[in-house]
């Protein structure tokens, strides 16, 4: 048997086979999540114009620099700047101009006075408070200047995100099209929920986890399938799915009598890359190519597809969407003792929490790959290499977290 590959040797291998997604024109309003196909560059300077931070009076600030409470500059009000519609006049001396918050600071002056430090007289405002010259103005460019890039190629559109883009103007944008991904499940104990079991049958979970983390991975599900264990039927679930950008089979890929999976693939000419990953859980893992496909075998056990998608289907996904496919990892701190053999890497569950110390990951009590309420309440998945033996309690670890990729919040 093949031996297996290591998991970041696994991940190169993956990464190097990707290819972005061509970029599509999309409305502001649609583009929630997606990644920018382009740098996004001001044509211009954002805020245009030198406008007012307060309601006040625009002013000339040497003409009020001695105004005091006990000492009122008395100017003539000659006009109203208002946001949208700036004045017409300019402040010449011994004037001044009303002004509302984002209105254009008007020629000849040079700073706002609060509307709280003045009192309005008919025709005339007392200044009750210096300003200095600039003091209360907002300079046109000092959020974005011209030729600025506001958000580089790859940036993921989140509210802040797309509230630049209209600040600069741009809509609609280019954004990467969302890689297209037909999933397949596959095993003959299998009843979709909502069904009654029969004996020896399982309600089918992975047709619910694998298309909800394809989603939040950034892409569309195309085609869901469900392949009985026998070679016709695995051929025929798999032979449509085989024409999406990324095809994830989920189960049968194991050493077992009915695992129908790689025989399969390999009469519909998709070519093995590697069959089986150093990894707890998550060994059996195919991956390889189909002419532009990328295809994934998971195994079926609820919680290995699961760490399986997290570590070798998402970063493929986020890279084909132009983004960047490394995992946000942290070094934390293991919360128990931490055995194995040196076999293969394990992925466990996790709880993290944040103490006085640092982030500490403890490890869920039950590890089974079967176990598909412990990634319920996983936090984060610990990443035990192959040659580490024992670890204590207290020494560093390095985890994946799983609140962005798991988690529906925000979405
Ligand atoms: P397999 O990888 O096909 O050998 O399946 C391994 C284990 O995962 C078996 O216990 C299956 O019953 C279970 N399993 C496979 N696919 C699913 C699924 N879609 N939903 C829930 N459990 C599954
Ligand atoms: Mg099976």
């Amino acid at each position: 048997m093949a031996k297996a590959i290591e998991v970041e040797a696994a991940r190169r291998e993956i990464l190097a086979r990707v290819r972005a997604t061509a970029s599509q024109n999309v409305r502001l309003g649609e583009a929630l999540g997606r990644r920018l196909a382009v740098d996004a560059v001001a044509d211009g300077q954002f805020q245009p114009f030198d406008n007012s931070a307060m309601d006040g009076f625009a002013v000339r600030a040497e003409e009020v620099a001695g105004a005091g409470l006990g000492s009122p500059v008395s100017l003539t009000i000659v006009d109203e700047s208002r946001a949208g519609h700036p004045a017409t006049h300019a402040v010449k001396p011994g004037e001044a101009i009303a002004i509302s918050t984002g209105a254009v600071l008007p020629a000849g002056a040079d700073a706002a006075v609060r509307v709280e430090d003045t009192e309005v007289e008919g025709e005339r405002v007392l200044i009750r408070a210096a300003v200095a010259p600039g003091e209360n103005v907002r300079r046109a460019g000092e959020d974005i200047a011209a030729g600025e890039t506001v958000l580089p190629a790859g940036t993921e559109l989140g509210p802040a995100e797309l509230g630049a883009l209209a600040t600069i103007g741009v809509d609609p944008i280019p954004v990467h099209r969302r890689p297209r991904v037909a999933v397949v499940t596959s095993g003959d104990e299998l009843v979709p929920a909502g069904m009654p079991l029969r004996p020896g049958q399982i309600h089918d979970s992975n047709s619910q986890t694998v298309p909800a983390l394809v989603r939040l991975a950034g892409a569309e599900v195309v085609m869901t399938r469900h392949a009985p264990d026998n070679p016709q039927g695995t051929r025929a679930a798999l032979l449509r799915a085989l024409e999406a950008d990324v095809t994830i089979i989920c189960g049968g890929v194991s050493v077992g009598e009915h695992d129908h999976v790689k025989a399969a693939l390999a009469d519909l000419d998709a070519e093995q890359v590697f069959w089986r990953v150093a990894l707890k859980p998550g060994g059996p893992t195919w991956f390889g190519t189909r002419n532009e496909t990328l295809v994934f075998g998971l195994p079926g056990n609820p919680v290995s597809v699961m760490a399986t998608f997290l570590l070798f289907v998402r970063p493929a996904l986020l890279a084909m969407s132009g983004g960047e496919p490394t995992a946000r990892r942290v070094t934390a701190r293991l919360g128990a003792d931490y055995e194995k053999p040196t076999d293969r890497a394990h992925a466990a569950r996790c709880r993290l929490e944040l103490r006085r110390s640092g982030w500490i990951a403890t490890p869920l009590p039950r590890q089974g790959s079967h176990i598909l309420t412990s990634m319920v309440a996983a936090d984060c998945l610990a990443l035990i290499p192959t040659e580490t033996a024992a670890l204590k309690a207290g020494d560093p670890v390095e985890v994946e977290l799983l609140d962005r990729a798991t988690s529906n919040m925000g979405r």
